[in-house]
Parts: C-alpha cells; sequence; structure tokens
C-alpha cells in the first residue's frame, strides 16, 4: 500500500512518514498544494493524508480540483481543532474522513487503514486466506498461528494482494503501489518478491496468471 502526506509543517511531516512507514506502507510526502497536485496526477496511491491550512493551493482547493477531475483515491483531511466548518467543507469537498489536530498517529494510522479497507469491500481489520493471516493493524502475518517474517516490499505486495483478492493483479499495478516516489524501480524485482513470499508462505497462496499477473488464490477472506 502507498500513501501521500501533504503537510507543511516539516516537523509534523517527518513524524508522519516515520510512522507510516513502519507501519509497512511505502509513503511519498508533499510540503504543499503544487507538489501534491503533480504527484496525484503522476503516481497513484492508496489514499492520500491532506492537511487543509497548506500555503499557496490550500487544501480544500485542492481536493475539490482532484474530485472534479475524476480522482477517487480516499483522502483523509487533518483540521484545525474546533473548527466544525472545515469538517463540514472538507467533507462536502470529497474528503472520506477527517482527523482534528493535534491528534494520536495511532488513530490517523486507523482511520487510514480502514479507508484503505472500506475502498477495497474488506470489513475486518484481518484478513484471512486458509491457515494464512494479515494482521493490517500491526503489519503482521501469520502462518498456521505462527509469525512470518516479511521484509517491507514483501509485506507491501502481499498486503496489496490480500485486499484486492477477488481481482489479478498485475505487476505494474503491484509495482505503483510498494515503492514511493524516489525509490529505484524495477518490476522484475516484484517476481523476486513474489518468490520469496511463496518460499516463506508455501506455494499455494499466490497464483500466477500468465501473462496478466497474480492472484490470491482461495475464497475466504
Ligand atoms: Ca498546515
Amino acid at each position: 500500500m502507498r500513501v501521500l502526506i501533504v503537510e507543511d509543517e516539516a516537523s509534523l511531516a517527518r513524524q508522519l512518514w516515520a510512522s507510516f512507514s513502519e507501519a509497512g506502507y511505502a509513503v511519498d510526502t508533499a510540503p504543499g498544494g503544487q507538489q501534491a497536485d503533480l504527484l496525484v496526477h503522476s503516481e497513484t496511491y492508496d489514499a492520500i493524508l491532506l492537511d487543509l491550512g497548506l500555503p499557496g493551493v490550500d487544501g480544500l482547493t485542492l481536493l475539490r480540483r482532484w474530485r472534479r477531475s475524476g480522482i477517487a483515491t480516499p483522502v483523509l483531511i487533518l483540521t484545525a481543532r474546533g473548527s466544525w466548518h472545515e469538517k463540514v467543507e472538507g467533507i462536502d469537498g470529497g474528503a472520506d474522513d477527517y482527523v482534528a489536530k493535534p491528534f494520536r498517529v495511532e488513530e490517523v494510522l486507523a482511520r487510514i487503514r480502514a479507508l484503505i479497507r472500506r475502498t477495497a469491500g474488506i470489513v475486518q481489520s484481518e484478513l484471512r486466506c486458509g491457515a494464512l493471516s494479515l494482521d493490517t493493524s500491526a503489519a503482521r502475518v501469520t502462518l498456521d498461528g505462527a509469525v512470518v517474517k516479511l521484509t517491507s516490499h514483501e509485506y507491501r505486495v502481499l498486503a496489496y494482494l490480500m485486499h484486492h483478492r477477488r481481482r489479478v493483479v498485475s505487476r505494474t499495478e503491484l509495482t505503483e503501489h510498494i515503492y514511493a516516489q524516489d525509490f529505484d524501480r524495477d518490476s522484475n524485482t516484484v517476481e523476486v518478491f513474489i518468490a520469496r513470499l511463496r518460499r516463506k508462505l508455501g506455494a499455494e497462496f499466490i497464483q500466477t496468471v500468465r501473462g496478466l499477473g497474480y492472484r490470491i488464490a482461495g475464497e475466504d477472506i
């Protein structure tokens, strides 16, 4: 999963970047409206964290512009404390949820997880496939109850596939959702991550659909 954090306050942006990275996400940050606008139109995100109070183009203007141009990515807005009209305008402007400043980063992480789940049509924070379980709240994978140690990229590949398990996911799509913008990408490395996941989890969980991509095997969530 890949998120964009739009926040002009450098120390807060750094803190959010660190927390989201630690929670298993590929993270891009934008310190202002223009940079955010460029990234949203050139990259692919699973969720966007948008501070409304930005220098230059403000968050609400950006959000309305994105929604008008058909960008449907879930957006969590950060509003000023006690400013109920920001929440109302933000949600009417196309935000999916809000958190008022100051906040606990745990709440922001939980709300982003919920938005990503809801977008994927999933209602539980623990995703299951037979003996395999992926707990999105702890970024933890278990097989028959035993914790499986995954690298951050392996975790992102598995989490993305499990959130989209009803369909085949192409290598290109996986590549877009597991790397941050400044990362040197190579879609061939996706094959390497898949091979490692199969070694760690067993070959049966991830099917290759020749010429199209990958799919999680089985029915139960
Ligand atoms: Ca701000």
